[in-house]
């Protein structure tokens, strides 16, 4: 639980409220100052947080920097870049009726946030919406997945060494913790996982009228169309899906390739897979592990029946799934019906770009979407006929390296978004503030309501 002080939860909820009730979290001196730690605890213990990544998911070096130690860092330095200018009302125009007087939306912080992460970046998926609360001028609880359970552990450990104690805590554990943490009132809370747990997240919020952000999944498309630079379109596929063995939110979670260039595109996919990670991915180091033996037998299940023309194999013991390519599924079949989030991608043909799009549409709106084409109808219409929480237009997940657009699903893939100046929006009220003058009081809006008044 709560390393410093091992308090009940209710008494850490209470803590945090009287320490936002004191004000001191509202200064930008504050929260620059406690930004700059978030930054300085990950860096000073990037090797901790390497090795604890690495014991948790096999998580290679390169991908630990890129996504979960210098990922933190940049959204930090973005944050204090811009929070000042953030933190400023925002003009709105004001009617001449209401005239003298000027109109803004003035940010101001919610309160106590509850921020609850997944196992698959466990550092970046609680510490970057933290980054969020804190820089809005909240108190908050974390609460790290127990599924990676050593960074869990580390976050526990460093967050009291490194943060003010009395505005922020570390609670760890699993259903039972998160449901005691339900239990509570908070004043936002921000949940990333799957589908059935944001849906008790939301439920226990209600009872509270507690507003939440959902960063869900779902099953995201990749569609490439025949104009494709195929060999730039298949290193940025397999780079975005077998990163961290395919346990990514936004990685493709399956294909769908013009028919007439399907056999080129397979041929170089599986020789990209050899070149990433050679003839024997179980012995590249760049090559992660499935998080545990439940998902791993999961993933391994969905193979059951299917034409694997790659890959296939697993080890339990290491938790190990080569990078698998699938031909064909049943679009009926589990694998299809399910978010995979593992190495598995399966492969699907099309005719026309309709057909593409009309099999996304029939599907939940997905969290991230991929179109590689160089024709720009085709683009067009994947892009505007269809619904997903962001996209990427000729690569994979790079929007994640833009702070300046928000991160977040729609439909059942999620709801609100944060990353830069949106997650300070998503833990700020936009306060709606009009300041009059006590000039100009024209009395025709006052009663008595004369007829020369309502001519007027
Ligand atoms: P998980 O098992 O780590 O669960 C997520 C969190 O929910 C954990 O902190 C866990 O303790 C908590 N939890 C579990 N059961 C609970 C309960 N009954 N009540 C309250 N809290 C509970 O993660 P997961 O669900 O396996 O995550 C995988 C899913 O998350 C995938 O669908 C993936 O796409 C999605 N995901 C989304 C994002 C995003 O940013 N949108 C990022 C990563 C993962």
């Amino acid at each position: 639980m709560d390393a410093k002080n091992a308090n009940s939860i209710p008494d850490i909820v209470t803590r945090l409220r009287n320490t936002y009730a004191t004000g001191k979290t509202r200064s930008a001196q504050w929260r620059i100052q406690q930004l700059q730690q978030v930054k300085k605890m990950t860096l000073d213990n990037e090797e901790k947080i390497r090795a604890a990544l690495e014991a948790d998911l096999g998580k290679c070096q390169q991908e630990a920097w890129t996504a979960e130690i210098s990922y933190i860092s940049t959204e930090v330095d973005h944050t204090i870049k811009h929070l000042k200018k953030w933190m400023k009302p925002r003009k709105v125009k004001t009617p001449l009726v209401a005239q003298p007087g000027k109109s803004y939306l003035q940010p101001e912080p919610l309160g106590v946030a509850l921020i609850i992460g997944a196992w698959n970046y466990p550092w970046q998926l609680v510490i970057a919406p933290y980054v969020a609360a804190l820089s809005a001028g909240n108190c908050a609880i974390l609460k790290p997945s127990e599924l990676a359970e050593n960074t869990s552990r580390l976050m526990a450990e460093l967050v009291p060494k490194y943060l003010d104690g009395d505005a922020v805590a570390v609670v760890e554990g699993g259903v039972e913790e998160s449901t005691e943490l339900l239990k509570q009132r908070f004043d936002h809370i921000l949940y990333t996982g799957g589908e059935a747990v944001g849906k008790i997240v939301m439920r226990a919020a209600a009872e509270h009228l507690t507003p939440v952000t959902l960063e869900l999944g779902g099953k995201s498309p990749c569609v490439v169309d025949k104009s494709a630079n195929l060999d730039v379109t298949v290193s940025r596929i397999a780079w975005c899906k077998w990163m961290n063995a395919g346990q990514t939110c936004v990685a493709p979670d399956y294909i769908l390739v013009d028919e007439s260039i399907k056999e080129a595109f397979i041929e170089k996919l599986q020789a990209k897979i050899t070149d990433f990670y050679g003839e024997q991915p179980a012995d590249s180091k760049d090559y992660a592990r499935i998080i545990n033996t439940r998902h791993w037998a999961r993933i391994m299940g969905l193979l059951d029946g299917q034409n694997v023309i790659t890959g296939g194999e697993g080890d339990e013991q290491t938790r190990y799934i080569a990078p698998t390519l699938v031909l064909e599924p049943d679009p009926e079949s589990t694998l299809m019906q399910q978010e995979i989030f593992g190495p598995v991608l399966p492969i699907l043909t099309y005719r026309k770009t309709e057909e593409a799009v009309h099999f996304i549409n029939q599907r939940s709106k997905p969290l991230a979407m991929y179109v590689f084409s160089k024709d720009k109808l085709v683009t067009h219409a994947v892009l505007h006929q269809t619904s997903a929480g962001n996209v990427c237009v000729n690569d994979g997940m790079m929007f994640m390296t833009n702070q300046d657009l928000p991160f977040g699903g729609v439909g059942t893939s999620g709801m609100g978004s944060y990353c830069g100046q949106a997650g300070f929006d998503t833990f700020s009220h936009l306060k709606a503030v009009m300041e009059r003058s006590f000039a100009l009081d024209v009395d025709i809006r006052y009663p008595p309501y004369t007829e020369k008044k309502l001519k007027m």
